[in-house]
């Protein structure tokens, strides 16, 4: 049940039967081609030339195999990927995740949903991702070196500072970053720094690029919420997840004065009303990799829940920073009969469609992931421009950026919704202002 301009049915079909069975590529080329209605019928230069078709097609599909050994002597074979989505701004960027639930589908989403983001941020970076089916859980450190290793020996060939620069995303962290530029190094003999991003801070990273998604979320809400009068300060406020994007969502939303009370893993969720412990979740989480229920088990005012919903724990603001999907239809009714007025995606797509109709028929305050979660990447761009200048910001000038991009990202989505004649649908915003950008520069480079 799509509600697609007449125009556009026609793209989104060809889409839908040449990448049949990719249900989450599928979801996301609908949202994007739902909102671009209203820009063709304003702007019909937009369907010459095959543009959207152009768009909607990766510029370079790669995948490959991945050999490595486990700690037993035993060979292991998983599948590597990277897709080029589209380099109309600048050199494709985007990150790489490490889960067994990786296939072709999820990075093209995740690849296309990168392309809009990152042309969101205003900075130079085209849209790609990549990652593999290889599971890190319980791997040991050797393990995940050497299957870096193996996967960077096949992916180098395809990089470079100004082609394709990864990231991390799920299941690749700052561990995973360094051992895949050590290879990279070796193999190229180049010191080569702009080629990867989420770089440690010894060997060329940028300060607050680890709290950057996280940071950049919570100024995105906290930005969305001052447009109905006051921000986080008393809020009560429910992230999901506990990775990288979750732990730095509730410490900024903690020292804007918001009350986080509850987050998760895969294996469930805890509830603490008065107030997540942050040093012990990240003692558990970065420290640790152990599982979230072991934060009962150390505070006892809290407890786990193995079964249910997350999203069933009463709250002002909800900020899904997990995976894609993981917030449903069913979840958005209880979020909203408990009275949620804003919901912020730290991470990509977590929102059904119907969870997002739910919210937008409510008026509930939505930040869609491609808008709220890009201060990741802006901060990867920022990131490479201190490579490519050879200089190193403080934190406090690095996270003034990021917040000035935020807030730039937010107000932009605000008054393009208002231009379309939506007011309020960031969800419009954000796919029409990174459209315009991305076709813009596609119109002027010709048929490529
Ligand atoms: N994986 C992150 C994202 O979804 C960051 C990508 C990057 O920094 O290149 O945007």
């Amino acid at each position: 049940m799509s509600n697609i301009d007449e125009k556009l049915q026609p793209i989104l079909d060809q889409v839908l039967r040449r990448n049949a069975g990719e249900a989450e590529f599928h979801q996301a080329v609908t949202e994007v081609l739902e909102s671009l209605g209203r820009v063709v019928a304003k702007h019909p230069n937009y369907l010459d030339r095959a543009l959207i078709e152009r768009i909607c097609e990766p510029e370079r599909q790669v995948i490959f195999r991945v050999p490595w050994i486990d700690d037993r002597g035993e060979v292991r074979m998983n599948r590597g990927f990277r897709v080029q989505f589209n380099s109309a701004l600048g050199p494709y960027k985007g990150g790489l995740r490490f889960h067994p639930s990786v296939n072709i589908g999820i990075i093209k989403f995740l690849g296309f949903e990168q392309i809009f983001k990152n042309a969101l941020t205003g900075l130079p970076i085209g849209g790609g991702k990549g990652g593999s089916d290889f599971d890190p859980k319980g791997c040991s450190d050797n393990e995940v070196m050497r299957f870096c290793q193996s996967y960077m020996t096949e992916l180098y060939r395809h990089l470079g500072e100004y082609t394709d620069v990864p990231a991390g995303d799920i299941g690749v962290g700052g561990r995973e970053i360094g051992y895949l530029f050590g290879q990279y190094k070796r193999l190229t003999n180049r010191y080569e720094a702009g080629v990867l991003t989420g770089k440690g801070l010894v060997y060329g990273g940028s300060r607050a690029r680890t709290e950057a998604t996280g940071y950049g979320a919570t100024y995105f809400v906290q930005r969305m919420l001052e447009t109905r009068g006051n921000g986080f300060e008393g809020r009560r406020v429910v992230v999901s997840g506990s990775g990288n994007v979750a732990i730095y969502t509730i410490e900024k939303v903690q020292e804007l004065g918001g009350k986080v009370v509850a987050c998760s893993d895969s294996s469930g969720y805890i509830v603490d009303e008065e107030g997540i412990d942050l040093d012990l979740v990240k003692e558990i989480k970065e420290l640790g990799r152990e599982r979230i229920s072991k934060y009962a088990a150390r505070q006892s005012r809290a407890h786990f829940v193995e079964k249910g919903s997350i999203w069933d724990v009463p709250c002002d603001v909800a900020m899904p920073s997990a995976t894609q999907n993981e917030l449903t239809g069913r979840d958005a009714r209880a979020l909203i009969a408990n009275g949620v007025i804003a919901v912020g995606e730290g991470a990509n797509m977590p929102s059904t469609p119907e969870a997002v109709r739910l919210f937008r028929e409510a008026g509930v305050l939505f930040g869609p992931g491609k808008a709220a979660n890009a201060g990741g990447v802006a901060t990867s761009a920022l990131e490479m421009q201190q490579n490519a200048s050879r200089d190193s910001w403080t934190f406090e000038q690095t996270e003034r950026r990021l917040a000035d991009i935020m807030h730039g990202i937010h107000d932009t989505c605000a008054a393009t919704a208002e231009e379309y004649g939506s007011p309020g649908d960031y969800c419009l915003g954000a796919n029409v202002t990174g459209f315009v950008r991305v076709a813009e520069a596609m119109r002027a480079l010709g048929v490529i």
